[in-house]
């Protein structure tokens, strides 16, 4: 119980009675002062307030890789940017069958019957001291109309074909 005063008569009364023992006014209980939210209240509000916050900034970030995967990923991008330095940008390969573009087009503006090429084989781009290097295997008809199957080694620096030799 607390003592409050009694809205009428201003004297101090017990919180609890229903009539002012002074003037008999009838006391509103909603009017009674609510009790104060407790501390420990509070202290749960902001806990759960900080868990909702920090599981959002987890649910935000983008998956993170372990320490072995970044050196790997810095590893990378170090040596990409070396090799871009030494013979300019990689040069773009397709994501469909593995092949370079300029030495596809290369072969198929030098060849008798470009419609006769067929691209067997694509080694993925690779690099040796003198730029990106790819090796392709393909068959196309000759000026004589047989069927020729090569092998060559292209070697590409900063956008041009700069040697072509055939595989061993
Ligand atoms: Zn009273």
């Amino acid at each position: 119980m607390s003592l409050i005063n009694c809205p009428e008569c201003k004297k101090q009364i017990n919180s609890e009675v229903d009539f002012c023992p002074h003037c008999g006014k009838k006391q509103d209980k909603s009017l009674v002062e609510k009790k104060p939210i407790k501390k420990s209240t509070i202290i749960l509000m902001s806990f759960i307030g900080i868990i909702v916050l920090i599981c959002f900034i987890i649910l935000k970030q983008p998956p993170s890789l372990t320490p072995e995967q970044k050196k790997q990923q810095e590893k990378i991008e170090a040596e990409n940017k070396r090799l871009s330095s030494l013979f300019g940008e990689a040069p773009r390969v397709s994501s469909w069958d593995g092949s370079v573009y300029i030495v596809k087009q290369t072969i198929e503006a030098s060849a008798k019957d470009p419609d006769s090429l067929v691209f067997e084989n694509w080694s993925g781009l690779g690099y040796n001291n003198q730029g990106w290097t790819v090796k392709v295997i393909y068959r196309g008809k000759n000026s004589f109309g047989g069927y020729v199957r090569e092998c060559k080694w292209f070697v590409i620096k900063f956008g041009n074909i700069i040697s072509v030799f055939n595989c061993n």
